[in-house]
């Protein structure tokens, strides 16, 4: 069997299986940055692999139990490379693996390594480590589950901005809200917000690289209070106007952000600073006041709804996307008809709606009201009908216009672009004949295109032809 070793001159392949949220796709990123010095590259199939990494995310339902069925399928590939005299090792990453991490260990002997969110950047040591006890035959099993969040960014790799003209940038970790359904306070711990020349100094570094649009990432984005130059707390209003002044720099998302967090500096943003997309996710998860109180939401829906009208009138066209649970513990027919008013009264561009499922170790999940499972699925089926159609006619009402569409990737036919609009829409752009002439428009332009066609998740469009084509 081949001893576990890394070495520059040594390339090893690396799988890394993501769960969940877009702070898990920025992880993993990282992740697989902080392993290629160590000659790791990545592959996409994990029965090649030396090193499988599965990110975990805590938040949807039977978490858990999804990674174990992974470890399981994993355990039969690692098996087979070892009866062919290799080996493959297994590291239980992200939420799941904060939470729990001596049960993995117990439940799954052959996980060699478990970390969590805090900790990832000590993964090429923990492996290395690994490897030195297998050469000695000593067991792998490694855990590293702090909170230290500090050291993380300080230690891992630059980003690097070569996969693409959009890229995220996480800003803020951690939460402090405490809503009883939620494990992330647990997970991810404590609300933690990097420092702004960090922040700017990542950004203008993916700027010289290509990258012309950042989403800023934070379980808890608006609640951002990082230190700035002169020593006084940057709110996130703050730091986008200070990103805004990147030149190169055309477009800035943020999510996730927390009604309680949107305020006056936040909304007045969102008005004068064009380079601040008019899209917004803002999750409500009820429109039931009775239930957000038994959520500890510490928001009603009436304060949601007033934002929405402010921010809308701040920017018009901003385009909304919100979090929706069904069958909440306690949940009456009367709380679900709030929710479904809500959301008839606000209009989502889209939105992601779960059914309630309990995670342990949360308030809510010790709750004796929970919700047959008949009556969730029933609720989460209207609720999602009445999303659909208003996620349908955002889109079409969209056919006609020529909207700024940032050209990311090429698309599955040939002279297909992929990109998206100001409001997050996928958009596959037809280049069309009429433009012939013109210079091709290259991946990461900002370009003007006709929509000309909407399905429910994406649009259609044409870049208009050499007369007509003003710049972008
Ligand atoms: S604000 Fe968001 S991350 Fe924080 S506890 Fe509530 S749902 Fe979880």
């Amino acid at each position: 069997m081949v001893p576990f070793r890394t070495g520059e001159q040594m390339k090893r392949k690396l799988y890394i299986k993501t769960y969940g949220c877009q702070m898990n796709v920025y992880d993993t990123e990282r992740m697989a940055e902080a392993m290629a010095p160590d000659g790791y590259v990545v592959t996409e199939q994990p029965e090649n692999a030396d090193l499988v990494v599965l990110n975990t995310c805590h938040i949807r339902e039977k978490a858990a139990e999804k990674v174990y069925s992974d470890i399981g399928r994993i355990r039969a590939m690692k098996s087979t490379r070892q009866k062919q005299g290799q080996d493959m090792m297994i590291a239980v990453a992200g939420c799941v693996g904060q939470a729990e991490g001596q049960e993995i260990m117990r439940r799954a002997p052959v996980v060699d390594m478990v970390l969590g969110p805090q900790t990832y950047h000590r993964l090429p040591a923990m492996v290395r480590e690994a490897g030195d006890r297998q050469a000695r035959g000593q067991k792998t099993h490694l855990m590293d589950v702090e909170f230290a969040i500090e050291d993380k960014f300080a230690e891992l790799p630059r980003p690097r901005g070569d996969k693409g003209p959009a890229a995220f940038v996480t800003i803020q970790e951690g939460c402090d809200k405490f809503c009883s359904f939620c494990v992330v306070p647990y997970t991810r711990g404590a609300e933690y917000s990097r420092p702004v020349d960090r922040v700017s100094e990542e950004v203008r570094r993916l700027v010289d690289e290509g990258v012309v649009e950042v989403t800023l990432l934070g379980q808890n984005v608006n609640a951002y209070h990082g230190e700035a130059a002169d020593g006084s707390t940057s709110s996130l209003a703050r730091l986008i106007r200070n990103l805004a002044e990147i030149n190169g720099l055309e477009r800035i998302r943020y999510t996730t952000s927390h009604p309680r967090d949107m305020d006056d500096e936040l909304i007045a943003v969102h008005g004068e600073v064009d380079k601040c997309m008019p899209y917004l996710h803002l999750p409500i998860q009820s429109g039931s006041d009775r239930i957000l109180a038994a959520m500890n939401r510490k928001h009603t829906a009436d304060l949601y709804t007033d934002i929405i009208g402010r921010l809308r009138a701040a920017r018009p066209d901003l385009a909304l996307s919100g979090d929706f649970i069904v069958g909440f513990p306690g949940e009456m027919d009367e709380d679900f008809e709030a929710t479904m008013q809500l959301v008839r009264d606000v209009g989502y561009a889209q939105a992601y709606s779960f059914k309630y499922s309990p995670r342990p170790g949360t308030p809510a999940a010790e709750d004796e009201a929970q919700v047959p499972e008949a009556v969730k699925a029933e609720r989460l089926a209207a609720l999602q009908a009445l999303l659909g159609e208003q996620q349908k006619r955002f889109n079409a009402d969209t056919v006609g216009r020529t909207l700024p569409v940032l050209l990311e990737k090429a698309g599955r036919h040939e002279g297909q672009l992929v990109g998206r609009s100001p409001y997050m829409q996928a958009v596959h752009v037809t280049i069309d004949d009429a433009s012939s002439g013109n210079p091709k428009p290259g991946i990461g332009s900002i370009v003007p295109v006709e929509i000309v066609g909407a399905a429910p998740h994406s649009l259609e469009g044409r870049i208009k032809g050499a007369a007509d084509r003003p710049a972008a």
